[in-house]
């Protein structure tokens, strides 16, 4: 069994994996940049080491310092986390040479499901259904002919894509050419690699994705599905387990298992899937290679630790939990669950990133809820890594429970210092659309048509009276920072993985 691990990323995950470790007595060793050096995960660490500058391409996307911190403090495991090197096969290899276990699949099967045309190929030849649609070599002309023959509206995604980058609907062949450009340009900014393919677009398609674990032993486990249908710019907003309403779970969990043993994946990873609200009909989209973000709401409704799971499976030893829940017997599940992504950023305007110190940092408390976060009163959010302060969980014995329970805890969520979309996750928990459980892709959408910033009430008074931190000193917050360019578009190495 693992003994002293090492987690190669930062926040709210880092946290996470800690917390498991402590559970079950192994050693942690974090690694964080200038900019994360007051952050709890790194107080929270038995051993914490500077990697480097703040971006990431100095710090958390340096493998060559992360493998040498490893080496260099006993770690006998690296957790990636998501983003970052998570889905680098080249990293999981390298911490193998060098004697370390990768709590994650290996190379081998990360590179078959690397890149979307990847995973698309694989899926082909384990005859899952994926979307209609044409990779090549993914150059303009061979792309322009394929649309033809699928069928507009058609969807430009870039190969390498992640975080919901990348992608462009052409709803009209003499577009086509301009969308091709500005989307290739824009992945190559942001992935470092600008190929391109071209699929179907589906029309307001819900999102599902299944949760897997297999281990070393012959056990392929479908931890059932997460329904991530409330998106804004193709990016998960809110989450929840099982789906909305009923998805054909038998043939999902068996295209699964038959990606699963295609790639031939052992450790934790995620197929997702577009649904078809109509027909039921389902697409395979791609298999995130890690553990997801939303991976709380599952471990609610099953009881598994998958973090705990991972480890063990890294270990070597064989998955922990009854054979009825391997099976994805749906008896097994418990209830419902739904999270929410609490971000820094204005959704009144225009969702604009928003920066600086945390001055009050109130969560809520009850036994229904977890709070996910890697952030405290005092803590800086900056401007170099993704803008996700904290993910609220809500656990209860049926849908409506688990919402009204996520509503009453946005409520008594009080952030200040930065602005959050709190405020408009509690407007939509309560929308009629939303309760009714008929949300698909373009649910969101279409209730911010509508939908307009609340005026702050009197309990922000209330808060910042609680803040222990004070409002009323001058700016800690250093020089403004122009947020035209969202920072997740700079070429910070974010990507599923390298072609
Ligand atoms: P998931 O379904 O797990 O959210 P995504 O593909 O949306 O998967 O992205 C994985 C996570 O990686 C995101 O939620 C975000 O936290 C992180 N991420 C996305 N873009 C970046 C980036 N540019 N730099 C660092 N982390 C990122
Ligand atoms: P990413 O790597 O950014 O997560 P995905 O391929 O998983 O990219 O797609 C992200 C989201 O974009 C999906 O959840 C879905 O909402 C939307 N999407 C992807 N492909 C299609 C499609 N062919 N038609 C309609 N919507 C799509
Ligand atoms: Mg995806």
């Amino acid at each position: 069994m693992i003994k002293s691990l090492l987690v190669a990323n930062r926040g709210e995950i880092a946290c996470r994996i800690f917390q498991t470790c402590r559970e079950l007595g192994i050693r942690t060793i974090a690694v964080y940049s200038d900019a994360d050096a007051g952050l709890r995960f790194v107080r929270e660490a038995d051993v914490a080491i500077r990697l480097g500058p703040g971006p990431a391409s100095e710090s958390y996307l340096r493998a060559d310092l992360i493998l040498a911190a490893a080496i260099e403090h006993g770690a006998d495991a690296i957790h990636p986390g998501y983003g970052f090197l998570s889905e680098r096969a080249e990293f999981a290899e390298a911490c193998i040479a060098a004697g370390i276990r990768f709590v994650g699949p290996s190379g081998a099967a990360m590179r078959k499901l690397g890149t979307k045309a990847d995973a698309k190929a694989l899926a082909r030849l384990a005859e899952v259904p994926s979307v209609p649609g044409f990779e090549g070599q993914g150059r303009l002309e061979e792309l322009q002919a394929a649309a033809v023959g699928i069928g507009y509206p058609v969807m430009l995604k870039a190969s390498s894509g992640g975080g919901g980058r990348g992608m462009r609907i052409v709803h009209d062949p003499s577009a086509f050419a301009d969308e091709f450009h500005l989307a290739s340009d824009e992945a190559l900014k942001s992935f470092g690699d600008g190929t391109m393919l071209v699929e179907k677009y589906v029309r307001n398609p819900r999102h599902v994705e299944v949760q897997f674990i297999a281990d070393g032993h012959g056990n392929v486990a479908t931890l059932f599905e997460r329904e991530c249908s409330i998106q804004r710019r193709h990016q998960k907003l809110i989450e929840e387990a099982p789906a909305a309403r009923e998805v054909p779970w038998e043939a999902m969990r068996e295209a699964t298992r038959k990606l699963v043993l295609a790639a031939e994946y052992e450790n934790a990873g995620t197929a997702e899937f577009i649904v078809d609200p109509e027909t039921d009909a389902f697409y395979f989209l791609e298999v995130n290679a890690r553990l997801q973000v939303e991976h709380p709401v599952t471990e609610a409704i099953t009881g598994v630790d998958l973090v705990a799971e991972q480890i063990r499976v890294a270990s070597g030893l064989p998955l922990s939990f009854p054979q009825r829940l391997i099976d994805g017997e749906r008896s097994e599940i418990f209830g419902h669950a739904i999270e929410a992504r609490i971000v820094a950023e204005n959704p009144g305007k225009g969702f604009v990133p928003s920066l600086g110190k945390i001055r009050a940092w109130l969560t809520p408390r009850n036994p229904h809820i977890r709070v996910d976060s890697g952030f405290e009163v005092g803590d800086e959010v900056s401007r170099f890594y993704d803008s996700m302060l904290a993910k609220i969980i809500a656990h209860g014995p049926d849908r409506a429970t688990a919402v009204h329970r996520l509503r009453a805890a946005l409520l008594d969520l009080h952030i200040l210092g930065v602005d959050t979309n709190a405020g408009l996750i509690i407007d939509l928990l309560a929308d009629e659309t939303f309760r009714s459980g008929h949300i698909h892709t373009g649910t969101l959408a279409t209730f911010l048509e509508t939908w307009s910033v609340p005026e702050p009430g009197p309990e922000l008074a209330l808060v910042a009276a609680k803040a222990t931190q004070p409002l009323t000193t001058g700016p800690t917050t250093g020089p403004a920072i122009q947020n035209d360019q969202p920072a997740w578009s700079m070429l910070d190495g974010f990507r599923n993985a390298r072609p």
